[in-house]
């Protein structure tokens, strides 16, 4: 017998089990997808979720040397939102906005205004270890002097609000933050201590504890107390080491007093821009893709940014249901390394990634202008090798807005949500294929839409297993399949000269059988990324 009927057989006992199952606890009610989904509250001013977002960290052409052209790749990629670009040109700005596309700049750490002429602009307001000297982030050490600005400096806060204006002067309609973590990151490198975290160290202990407490820190008299004297009385270690030292209570009271440092700081500056632009600027920030505390909380949704290694599609899965749960957005980049080797697996892996994240309800950014670990050239990926997914996303946006999470399949997916009666099982061999089954909550008769994304090294086809009564009651199914057309330029020119996309997402019909409690259809190939559309 061949490994394949094999398989087969196992797959139909298996089947049969299931219903047998099923008939044993009576055919009680089973819980149907829409009923799963649950509706959310979108941050006003983010991304939809049949947006494309790309970057261009400055503008491009640059010079004549320059291949990369932005305002090209915006048409090229069917971008709607060009964000986190340090792009300020009013004229440039105008024009992506003329086209119908949504503008966002970008601040971070370092954006300061700085007076040509003061030569001392950057030991005013940087970041300080406990010997005084300026604190550079790790993975900038190597770069030319960059500033890691304090938040308690007032003179940063002021230089940073007229930064922030700057961009709504120039016309920007959102705004990326990016290494928010500002003086929190700072206290991983033994930072801030310079004389205003020091001032402002002593008013929040004033605050925040009694004068017990204190004198158990010993701290003898608050007027007078610095923590940096004390700390180096204590011989605490400078630098990066500090991160892991054990400076016991005092030493936590002094990384929740930057977190909330921070955190005043990002209130205070964005009522400061939002009343200079009179609106609520939207604003995202960078959150490493899984962090959502008091400080990424303060931000409208988040950027992330995915490393090559630890992209795996159950992450991927967790950071968008994470953001969620907090009625955020999770955006992601492609998968980054810091050299150039295999890559055809790193495009296929970055085609899975950007599947998945669409699947699961996020984004995931264009490749294009990828900022790279170890000061590797940036990533410009082509159309050829991604517009078709980006297509195929403004091509949907009826089976991608209004969708919520209602079920997932396929390995290290763990569906817990319906007990023993999962509504979608996978029979994928040594395939690698993951399914994302959305629907429109509540909405018992609208479309449910299984995504379906091949994370195999080749693609190959797969069975699904439907379970009928967890979509439309005792109805039949009919399901579609749409997937992306091959690349062709003209077809895809087309579709951003007219913005009529349906040329760039074909549709199948799937025959399907009804085998008991189940619906069973077979998926072809994908690559790497199929959308079931599944009506009553
Ligand atoms: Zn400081």
């Amino acid at each position: 017998m061949s490994t394949h009927v094999c398989r087969v057989k196992t797959f139909w006992m298996t089947v049969l089990l299931v219903v047998c199952a099923d008939a044993a606890r009576g055919g009680q009610a089973v819980k149907r997808v829409c009923e799963v989904a649950r509706p959310r509250t979108y941050p006003a001013g983010g991304p939809r979720s049949s947006d494309v977002i790309m970057r261009s960290l400055r503008l491009h052409v640059r010079n004549d040397k320059d291949p990369h052209d932005t305002m090209q790749a915006l048409k090229d990629f069917h971008v709607t939102r060009l964000e986190w670009a340090y792009v300020t040109n009013k004229a440039f700005i105008e024009k992506v906005k003329a086209s119908g596309r949504v503008f966002g700049g970008a601040a971070s750490a370092p954006s300061y205004l700085h007076k040509r002429n003061d030569a001392k602009w950057f030991e005013k307001v940087v970041v300080l270890d406990l010997n005084g000297q300026p604190i550079i982030a790790p993975w900038k050490r190597t770069w030319n002097r960059t500033l890691w600005g304090c938040v308690n400096n007032p003179e940063l806060e002021r230089r940073y609000v007229e930064y922030l204006k700057g961009y709504i002067n120039a016309g920007t309609q959102v705004m990326q933050r990016d290494e928010p973590g500002a003086n929190e990151s700072a206290t991983h490198w033994g930072g801030c201590f310079c004389p205003h975290c020091m001032k402002a160290f002593r008013e929040y202990l004033a605050k925040h504890t009694t004068a017990t407490k204190r004198r158990e820190l010993g701290i003898e008299s608050i007027e007078a107390f610095d923590y940096a004297q004390h700390l180096r009385k204590q011989r605490a270690p400078v630098g990066d080491a500090f991160k892991k030292w054990d400076g016991g209570e005092l030493k936590r009271l002094f990384v929740a007093f930057q977190t909330h440092a921070t955190l005043e700081f990002h209130k205070r500056t964005r009522k400061a821009m939002d009343a200079h632009a009179g609106r609520r600027v939207p604003v995202s920030c960078n959150n490493g893709v899984h962090r959502w505390g008091p400080i990424q909380l303060c931000f409208d949704w988040a950027f992330g940014e995915l490393s090559y290694g630890r992209t795996r599609p159950e992450l991927i899965y967790q950071a968008m249901r994470a953001a969620a749960g907090h009625d955020r957005i999770q955006v992601i980049t492609m998968p980054k390394k810091g050299d150039r080797k295999g890559l055809d697996q790193w495009q296929r892996r970055t085609r899975q990634t950007i599947a998945t994240a669409y699947a699961c309800g996020g984004f995931c950014m264009v490749p294009w202008d990828v900022y790279m670990p170890n000061n590797a050239p940036r990533y410009f990926g082509t159309p050829a090798q991604y517009a078709d997914l980006f297509g195929f996303v403004r091509a949907n946006a009826k089976v991608l807005e209004g969708y919520e999470d209602a079920a997932v399949a396929g390995k290290a997916l763990n569906e817990t949500r319906y007990g023993e009666s999962p509504p979608v099982s996978l029979r994928n061999g040594t395939g690698e294929v993951r399914a994302f089954v959305r629907a429109r909550p509540g909405q018992r008769d609208a479309p449910v839409v299984v995504h379906l994304v091949e994370w195999g090294k080749t693609s190959k086809p797969v069975t699904l297993a439907l379970r009928t009564d967890a979509f439309f009651g005792d109805r039949p199914l009919a399901i579609k399949l749409l997937t992306p057309p091959t690349y062709d330029k003209s077809a895809h020119e087309n579709a951003d000269r007219t913005r009529n996309y349906a040329a760039l997402s074909r549709t199948a019909d799937l025959p399907s059988a009804a085998q008991g409690k189940f619906t069973v259809v077979q998926i072809p190939a994908l690559d790497p990324w199929g959308i079931l559309v599944v009506s009553p």
